[in-house]
């Protein structure tokens, strides 16, 4: 029998990875999320991905946003801390006491402008633990490959295929993406997806899965901001790159499909995914 390196992401493998919370469990042990989000006129990206990881399942999330995001996240999701910049705007800063977090995502509505890439840059020095790079992260990376030799391993990174192009150059087929995600998930010790419809998840060890969930409801502005909150989530909660990556993806689509069920693929939001991810931690049980 040949072996393939490619799996399916079934209903099956994801309740194979998935661990529920043990009934002595407390905060601590599920691990303290660093979420680095938004800028003016994108605080809504920063929103969905806190929401996310709050629903995600993680123990404690911090929000590293700009000044001008205080108001709309202390309002509209009171579980999370802030560890908010200096600047108005724009992320420009390093959080103090780095040590207390154990899971870095960054990206979503963060802009790519030089103060932020230096910021990037920063992170990537010092971040605690593994981290989730997505959205303009890798437009930043892809502008200074040479950074992503810094990326702690076991980290996760999201590019959906025009990231993936920016980043690793360009591609003329997702045959031939594929091969680079797993080069790439490989080098890097790190999960790499290429999302999209069936989204291929690259793992650290040479196999690879394409997703079963999800649907074209999803196909919308801030979907991939609430996949961010929820692999960071998951990270901070101790689950390996690999195990986060195809659980997350796996959850992503089935919260997709549930709210695709109530409110139509054409009518539903990505904060709608956010609230049926519920039902798809359930499918796990
Ligand atoms: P982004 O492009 O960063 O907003 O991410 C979009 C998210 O929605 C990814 O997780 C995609 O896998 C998912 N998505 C977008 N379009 C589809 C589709 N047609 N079928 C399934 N999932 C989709
Ligand atoms: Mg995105």
């Amino acid at each position: 029998e040949t072996q393939s390196p490619y799996f399916y992401l079934t209903n099956k493998e994801a309740k194979a990875r998935f661990r529920p919370r043990p009934r002595f469990a407390h905060k601590g042990s599920f691990g303290h999320l660093l979420l680095a989000a938004g800028a003016r006129g994108k605080m809504g990206a920063a929103l969905l991905a806190a929401t996310a990881a709050a629903r995600g399942g993680a123990g404690l999330l911090s929000c590293h946003i700009p000044r001008c995001g205080e108001l709309v996240l202390q309002t509209a999701l009171p579980e999370a801390m802030l560890a908010t910049d200096a600047c108005e705007d724009f992320l420009t800063e390093l959080p103090a006491d780095m040590d207390r977090y154990d899971v870095v995502a960054i990206g979503p509505g963060i802009g790519t402008s030089d103060p932020v890439a230096e910021l990037l840059e920063r992170y990537l020095q010092h971040s605690p633990g593994p981290m989730v790079l997505d959205a303009d992260a890798l437009n930043i990376l892809a502008q200074h490959p040479y950074w992503l030799l810094r990326l702690p391993p076991g980290s996760i990174l999201t590019p959906h295929p025009k990231e993936f192009d920016r980043l690793f150059g360009t591609h003329t087929s997702d045959f031939d993406r594929i091969r680079t995600a797993l080069d790439q998930a490989a080098a890097l010790k790190s999960a790499v997806l290429l999302k999209g419809h069936h989204t291929f998840v690259a793992l650290p060890d040479g196999t690879g899965a394409f997703n079963s969930t999800g649907n074209p409801g999803m196909a919308r502005g801030g979907s991939g901001d609430v996949l961010t909150g929820l692999l960071g989530a998951l990270l901070a909660q101790g689950y390996s790159a690999a195990d986060a990556a195809l659980l997350g993806v796996y959850l992503h689509g089935a919260a997709g499909d549930s709210a695709a069920a109530a409110a139509s693929a054409e009518a539903m939001l990505p904060s709608d995914l956010i609230l049926h991810l519920g039902n798809a931690f359930r499918r796990l049980y």
